[in-house]
């Protein structure tokens, strides 16, 4: 194969090195990093990390020893282009590496908000680790949050927020909350849990300016003519994949860098997984770009193993969390499509799970803290069987028999 050169440090980026090397993979590796930690976990970014007060190596995937026991080179600095004639990679540095097969996993970045004032120091972000650290540092002398985007990661900052004891707000423009992601039945359900919390959610408007006076950020004005107080803005509208670097070298874009099943790019050389990847689904039928831990990370086991001669399609099935308050949200399988939605468990006891089916095939589940019906839908798509709607209501049908 010759040296392995993973550009981004990610999840994905970080995983590609580490199931190398535990297939016993014994050329160069080279992780570059463009950010000032070492790899590190993601998701607790906007949960637990934001609400807590451990420090940046709580996050860490593993300390710095394993890269130098497994000697995996990480390189701090920046991808700038890609000699696909030479196989080489040029840094920002000037340094440029030689690559047999190189790993595009340079995820995604924030969407940022087109309007005057979007980049106060007020206005925050939160994709990254300094993102997070930037926000707990100046939470304690914030009263008004209002956060742009009912996505996963806005409602997760909002519950935040208000158990720290801010006041609340959070704008979305589509009529409900995480619409792209979930079904009505579950976003009623956090939007209900929001609100007793103390939250308010304002659906079907936009931010039309920001107001500041002397460099702090006043307030914010919505498309209905409103103007919320506010000194802290949290924008969460989506995210961008990161195609430049493979567009630049004339491999094929769209709304990620396109890859086959094997998670090639047109280029056999190069390979993109995670966030960046708009790749080949058999499964599925068609192209997805999915942005979650499980499928960088399982992207890159899948690249690892075909690097190290064990060549498979990727199919993993799809699985997913979010931490809202006290409620946690798990998704197993991708509910896109549903046209039937059968509720197991009871809203109102704050426990149940939505199972979404096309007909009668079952597409995935959406539980709310019942990690039982996640596990069971998860082990039940690895198994690639289904039970009908009528049994995912009966609370009396034995799930355990189902999977016998
Ligand atoms: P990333 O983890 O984003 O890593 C890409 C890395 O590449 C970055 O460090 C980037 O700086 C770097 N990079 C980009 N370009 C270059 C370059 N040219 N040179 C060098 N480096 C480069 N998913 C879940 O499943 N559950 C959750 O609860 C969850 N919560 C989340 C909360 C937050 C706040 C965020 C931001 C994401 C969350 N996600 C969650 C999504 C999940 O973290 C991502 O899907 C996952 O990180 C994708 O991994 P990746 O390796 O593709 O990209």
């Amino acid at each position: 194969t010759g040296p392995v050169i993973i550009v981004g440090a990610g999840h994905g980026g970080y995983q590609v090195a580490a199931s190398l090397r535990q297939a016993g993979f014994s050329e160069r590796i080279c992780l570059i990093n463009d950010e000032a930690h070492l790899p590190y976990q993601r998701p607790p970014l906007s949960k637990a990390y934001i609400k807590g007060s451990a420090g940046p190596e709580s996050l860490m995937f593993r300390p710095e020893k394993f890269y130098q026991d497994q000697t995996i080179e990480l390189i701090a600095g920046r991808a700038t282009s890609i000699d696909r004639a030479a196989r080489k990679v040029h840094l920002a540095s000037g340094e440029m590496l030689d690559y047999g097969h190189l790993v595009l996993a340079t995820g995604a970045r924030n969407r940022l908000l087109d309007l005057p004032n979007a980049n106060l120091p007020d206005v925050k972000y939160l994709r990254i680790l300094d993102d997070s650290e930037a926000l707990r540092a100046i939470m304690p002398s914030k009263t008004r949050a209002v956060i742009i985007g009912a996505g996963f990661i806005g409602l997760e900052f909002a519950a935040t927020a208000r158990i720290k004891g801010l006041e609340v707000d959070v704008l979305e423009l589509a009529p409900r909350v995480m619409a792209r992601a979930v079904t009505a039945e579950v976003s009623e359900y956090f939007q209900d849990r929001h609100r007793e919390a103390g939250i308010r959610i304002h659906l079907g408007v936009q931010a039309t300016s920001i107001e500041a006076e002397g460099g702090k950020v006043t307030g914010v004005s919505l498309s209905d003519g409103r103007h919320l107080p506010a000194d802290l803005i949290v924008v969460g509208v989506g995210v961008l994949p990161n195609i430049e670097l493979a567009a630049e070298a004339g491999l094929p874009v769209a709304a990620g860098i396109i890859v086959d099943e094997y998670l090639s790019t047109a280029d056999p050389n190069i390979s993109a997984i995670g966030d960046c990847a708009l790749f080949a689904s058999p499964r599925f039928g068609g192209s997805l770009r999915l942005e979650s831990v499980q499928n960088a990370t399982d992207h890159a086991r899948c690249l690892a193993a075909k690097l190290t001669g064990d060549k498979k399609p990727y199919d993993s099935h799809p699985w997913f969390w979010s931490d809202q308050g006290e409620d946690k949200l798990q998704i197993a399988g991708l509910t896109t499509g549903y046209d039937r939605v059968v509720l197991r468990g009871d809203p109102a006891k704050k426990a149940f799970s939505a199972f979404c089916y096309h007909g009668d095939k079952l597409l995935g589940i959406e539980s709310i803290n019942r990690a039982g019906d996640h596990m069971f839908g998860r082990r039940l798509q690895a198994m690639n069987r289904s039970i009908t709607p009528e049994q995912a209501a009966d609370e009396s049908f034995d799930l355990k028999s189902a999977l016998a």
